[in-house]
């Protein structure tokens, strides 16, 4: 697993050398480095972060659930909009966009709608625990909240997407043996 995550480090650090990147594709790279840094860490390779619409970061999150300690909410995503909370009052939320590099579970998806954060944006997509494409499977109320939230696959740099399908193979071994499935 170290020799994989560290082949994932290098391939990063080549895509953040370009000199053509767009700063939605700079925040992509900062989302990756947190999937990276979680993985290293022991715990499920996934990184979010919360952006303006200008791509500006405002927070930040990586999967902290097995290490230091069990913590079953420590999703990245869950840690990223938790650090905006906590740090100021958005007047606008609905500007706010969440960047993930994996699709958003059940739980994350609840947070995003509960959280008024407008768009959500993820590299790859989850087969296994991914909700985006069950959201009418959710209670009404949820349902209601997830039409003002805008939910979506971002296909536009092919190294980002492979880069997240590796580190969604890594996470899902971790994730097999932690929970005995
Ligand atoms: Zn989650």
């Amino acid at each position: 697993m170290k020799a994989k995550l560290d082949e994932l480090r290098k391939r990063l650090d080549h895509f953040s050398a370009r000199s053509d990147l767009t700063v939605e594709q700079i925040a992509w790279g900062h989302c990756i480095e947190e999937a990276i840094l979680a993985g290293e860490q022991g715990n499920y390779s996934v990184g979010a972060l919360v952006t303006d619409s200008k791509f500006r970061i405002l927070g930040r999150g990586r999967n902290a659930v097995f290490k230091p300690k069990f913590r079953s909410e420590a999703h990245a995503e869950m840690i990223a909009i938790s650090a905006v909370e906590t740090a100021a009052s958005v007047v606008d939320k609905n500007n706010l966009i969440l960047f993930s590099t994996l699709e958003p579970c059940l739980m994350c998806t609840a947070r995003i709608l509960l959280s008024g954060i407008g768009q959500a944006v993820f590299l790859k997509r989850d087969p296994t625990a991914g909700i985006c494409d069950r959201l009418h499977m959710l209670p009404p109320n949820y349902q209601d909240l997830a039409k003002r939230v805008q939910f979506h696959e971002y296909n536009n740099d092919l190294e980002l997407k492979e880069i997240s399908s590796e580190l969604y193979k890594i996470g899902e071994e971790l994730w097999s043996r932690e929970y005995g499935l």
